[in-house]
């Protein structure tokens, strides 16, 4: 089986490794593909300023680099140029038409915000426990199921705005409460769930298993959830594996994790993007276009 990461992050945002260090690091460790997915440059309107987005002035930089290493690598990896866009209601998300004129190879949409509509007031569902805790009480008066809601209702709105060929940490919502954990999250979070695989269904998007929770040992389970999977199985929502890496010991972490999950959610292949590919009806983009991998038996 070929192993891909579309999911890095360099120095250019908040990565620990270099462009050129994570294509030589995912060589030695026998990765077929390796795709850059920056953290977008979030609109200077938003007034939002943070330490994790690839700042705008270092854009071109990155988009250079990454080109870069295309061609160093040729014969040896595939190199992809892509972004990780946050979906922000109102604010950004991965249909904008702001990033076209980069020639990205993909995109990936990931919901990290929650926001009033007027975006004076936001947090990360993704920061430490306290700004979690925080914000829900803020903008949700503690309402834990209210602010998954608020989740769910981004996500499925991004999944229907479209744009992104891979949809990244589905079930990121989860990270700090750990009660959700295992799958044990509350009926109406699960009614949203499905409302989004639904929304899903109809979509040529991509959803990835995304390893990067276990990477940095904040959890001891993927994104999705092994339940979440299974439901997604049964609609035959196509899948990929992603570290989330944030340095070249992440490249391939708890892939073999990922890989027993997917079996026990009865998925038997996963997908691999390539460049260039056409699908049955010559489509470039969405899972037919890609390369389907099938899981390793043992
Ligand atoms: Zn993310
Ligand atoms: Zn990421």
């Amino acid at each position: 089986m070929n192993y891909a990461c579309l999911h890095t992050h360099t120095t250019f945002c908040d990565g620990r490794d270099t462009v050129e260090g994570l294509c030589q690091s995912a060589w030695e460790q026998g990765l077929s593909i390796l795709g850059f997915s920056a953290h977008a440059p979030l609109p200077a309107e938003s007034g939002i300023i943070t330490q994790w987005h690839l700042p705008i002035d270092k854009l071109e930089a990155y988009i250079e680099a990454v080109q870069a290493a295309k061609k160093a690598w040729e014969g040896k990896l595939a190199i992809y140029l892509g972004l990780e866009i946050d979906y922000i209601p109102g604010l950004c998300g991965p249909a904008d038409r702001r990033f076209d004129a980069y020639n990205l190879d993909y995109r990936i949409g990931s919901v990290h915000y929650l926001s009033t509509p007027d975006l004076s007031h936001y947090f990360t569902v993704d920061g430490p426990a306290a700004e979690w805790e925080a914000g829900v009480q803020e903008l949700f008066a503690g309402d834990y199921e209210a602010a998954a809601h608020a989740y769910w209702k981004n996500v499925e709105d991004m999944v229907n705005a479209g744009g992104l060929d891979i949809l990244g940490h589905i079930d990121l919502v989860k990270k700090n409460q750990k009660p959700w954990w295992n799958d044990q999250f509350p009926e109406s979070y699960r009614q949203d769930v499905r409302r989004v695989l639904r929304a899903l269904q109809e979509k040529s998007i991509v959803v990835e298993v995304n390893t990067g929770a276990m990477n940095r040992g904040t959890m001891n389970e993927t994104y999705p959830s092994l339940g979440i999977l299974r439901e997604m199985r049964q609609l035959s929502i196509p899948v990929t594996i992603n570290a989330d890496a944030h340095s070249t010991a992440h490249l391939k972490g708890n892939y073999d994790k990922a890989i027993e999950a997917l079996k026990q959610s009865g998925y038997e292949e996963i997908f691999n993007f390539y460049k260039n590919r056409k699908g049955p009806s010559g489509e470039t983009h969405g899972p037919s276009a890609w390369i389907r991998e099938r899981l390793p038996l043992e």
